[in-house]
């Protein structure tokens, strides 16, 4: 059932649900323990999980040892372990966007912002194709996609214009000191296990010319990967990290 409600006749999304064409959406909030409210990046902001796809299960699975690997460590594995019910939301929303007739729906959110791709990964052209639709006819929010699927992504557009979209390819390789933007996504998103190995990562790629963004995980006090446009590189310490995780 859609958990869509109208406000001045506009079809919004005050808290986490299904959308009124069938996608499910969650709408963060900062969550309480022991009385303490805690920080969360993404507080007020609404995401679309889709399900992992084949690379990310082939990547978790027992028998690989690739620690350099960002997967993992893969934050939304972890919450749809503890959360099974997250899991059947994921796995929906993947059914969804694989299917060639999807017609996507109108939203409005909070704080005018979606997050696509928050949990797992696109596994198919068809969801990307059907994500770009759903990005096109919600070209009044600001909007950023994360994926690690390049090939997937590669050429994909749509007739007409799609705005306020940042595609922002997300580097497998923990303390990866290669630098790269795909052709087609606006921004990168790489990840380090410390603070010394990312300011050492940001020097190299100011030094071949790239902008470099520093992620302080409070989305709404920066907005960078939904606002700003530019060709720029993103940074973050992994979430786990902060000096604790040993590659060798
Ligand atoms: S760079 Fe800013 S907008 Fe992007 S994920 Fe980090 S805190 Fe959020």
């Amino acid at each position: 059932m859609s958990n869509v409600q109208l406000i001045n006749n506009l079809p919004f999304m005050l808290s986490s649900g299904y959308s009124n064409d069938n996608i499910w959406l969650t709408v963060h909030k900062r969550h309480k323990v022991k009385g303490k409210l805690l920080n969360s990046k993404m507080d007020e902001y609404t995401s679309i999980p889709l399900a992992h796809n084949h690379i990310c299960d082939e990547r978790r699975a027992s028998n690989t040892d690739i620690k350099d690997c960002v997967c993992k460590w893969c934050y939304s594995y972890i919450q749809a372990t503890i959360h099974p019910a997250i899991r059947k939301k994921m796995d929906h929303n993947s059914t969804q966007f694989s299917n060639l007739g999807y017609i996507p729906k109108k939203i409005y959110t909070i704080n005018n912002r979606l997050r696509y791709i928050s949990f797992g990964e696109v596994s198919s052209h068809i969801q990307v194709i059907n994500i770009l639709k759903h990005a096109q006819i919600n070209n009044h929010l600001k909007k950023a996609v994360w994926s690690k699927a390049y090939g997937y992504w590669k050429g994909k557009q749509l007739n007409g214009n799609i705005e306020n979209l940042n595609l922002i390819w997300s580097c497998s390789k923990l303390d990866c000191q290669k630098f790269i933007i795909p052709k087609g996504f606006n921004k990168s998103f790489y990840v380090y296990t410390d603070e010394e190995k990312l300011q050492e990562s940001k020097a190299k790629a100011q030094k071949e010319g790239y902008k470099v963004i520093e992620c302080n995980k409070m989305c709404a006090m920066c907005n960078h990967c939904y606002e700003n446009s530019e060709s720029t590189i993103v940074m973050e310490v992994l979430r786990m990290g902060r000096g604790k995780i040993k590659l060798s």
